[in-house]
């Protein structure tokens, strides 16, 4: 028998997506939407199985539902961002309709992008390439090498960052942010540029996303996020990355 004309399109590489999802029915609808490009797709009903689940072995992505008994989607998401083995296990929550306090928390928890439900499969799916494209960069070997500035040290190659000998989670996202202000002193960025060149054309983000990013970097890297010497905001324009600040 032929093989059908869609199985040329699909995914060339097997990645395993997680479904965390207590609902039956929609956990069918995503691993039956996900099988059909090609992924591998796990599931966990709960957000203790899934932790337990993404332990054993981190799949390369999780679709994750922020209502979930016992342990929220949410409480989920901290975890994960606060693990440096699996911070950068790219993340996308689905949220109630309209839920926009859902939305930003979600984000400033560590997620890297969101669908709200109801989804189309479409949507889903795209949204799903999209993160493992960006992610996909992660796992590719890389020359840029070692940054280290005073209390600042960036190991390119393994996406990792210690602040004064500690080690630090960051997720993805924070990690590529962190890069490009490194790599771009001094000069002012909006947030729209700064959406462009570190979230890349295939995003869905709002500005404010950048907002949030850089909330949770200055946690990571300021001495004082309150009073940030090193990402400075430039009154209605965007922010600017002074590493002088380091020494
Ligand atoms: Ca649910």
């Amino acid at each position: 028998m032929n093989q059908p004309q869609q199985q040329e399109t699909r995914a060339p590489v097997n990645h395993r997506i997680l479904v965390v999802e207590d609902e039956g029915e929609i956990r069918q609808l995503i691993r039956y939407n996900l099988e059909r490009e090609g992924f591998t797709v796990e599931e966990a009903a709960d957000g203790a199985a899934a932790l337990a689940r993404i332990r054993r072995r981190a799949p390369d992505l999780i679709v994750l539902d922020l209502m979930l008994p016992g342990m929220p989607g949410l409480e989920l998401c901290r975890q994960v961002r606060a693990d440096p083995e699996i911070a950068s296990l790219p993340i996308l929550v689905v949220t109630a309709r309209g839920s926009e306090v859902d939305r930003v928390i979600g984000l400033e928890m560590g997620a890297d992008d969101y669908v709200v439900k109801p989804f189309s499969p479409r949507e889903l799916v795209a949204r799903v390439r999209a993160l493992l494209r960006r992610a996909g960069h992660a796992t590719e070997p890389t020359s840029d090498g070692l940054y280290e500035r005073g209390r600042l040290r960036i190991d390119f190659d393994t996406y990792q960052v210690w602040v004064e000998g500690e080690r630090k989670a960051l997720a993805l996202r924070e990690f590529e942010l962190l890069r490009f202000f490194v790599q771009h002193p001094m000069r002012v960025y909006t947030r729209e540029q700064l959406l462009d060149m570190v979230w890349g054309r295939d995003t869905f983000v709002e500005p404010r996303t950048v907002d949030v990013h850089v909330r949770r970097l200055r946690q990571h890297i300021e001495r004082d996020d309150a009073n940030p010497r090193l990402i400075l905001t430039v009154r209605s324009v965007g922010y600017r990355f002074d590493p002088s600040a380091l020494d």
